[in-house]
């Protein structure tokens, strides 16, 4: 299972709605748990594994979440500084702003309803992750300038692994 990574197209599509959760979204959810647990990852999001529909992982603390359509119905006004990294962006982290603490709110394995509140990390990781169904990265966050050091410092980790 390879984790794609920055510039690939799949990463910048906004990711369809799952309509049945069938064997086939099963399978994708298990692809996912597995391909973020090998990679010592926080969470993973669908697209990252070049499926482009609504699901994400995390494993935070322990704590395993499998969301399908998930969909943040709360906020915190406070705010949150933090570093963040991404499996499709290996090697390289930024400090990121999010929201201190969310509420998301998806559909479960066997279609039940499931509702995760999450603050600090797990905050951070949910709000990660739903932003790669709308194809949006955390790099994106940065100024322009921090942005292209960054990708700069990424592009050389990705040329010296390749070597
Ligand atoms: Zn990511």
């Amino acid at each position: 299972m390879t984790i794609r990574t920055y510039g690939d197209p799949v990463l910048r599509r906004v990711a369809a709605p799952v309509e049945r959760i069938d064997e086939g979204i099963r399978e994708t959810c298990q692809r996912m748990v597995e391909a973020m647990i090998r990679a010592n990852g926080a969470g993973l999001a669908a697209p990252q594994i070049g499926v482009s529909q609504r699901i994400i992982v995390t494993d935070v603390r322990g704590e395993l979440h499998v969301l399908v359509n998930p969909e943040l119905v709360e906020v915190s006004d406070e705010v949150m500084e933090g570093a963040e990294g991404c499996l499709s962006v290996p090697g390289v982290e930024a400090t990121v702003v999010r929201r201190a603490r969310v509420r998301v709110r998806g559909t479960g394995l066997e279609g039940e309803k499931v509702e995760v509140e999450g603050e600090g990390y797990l905050a951070r990781a949910l709000q990660h992750e739903i932003d790669h169904l709308n194809g949006v990265l955390f790099v994106d966050y940065l100024t322009p300038a921090r942005r292209q050091s960054l990708l700069k410092e990424y592009s050389r980790r990705e040329r010296e692994e390749v070597a």
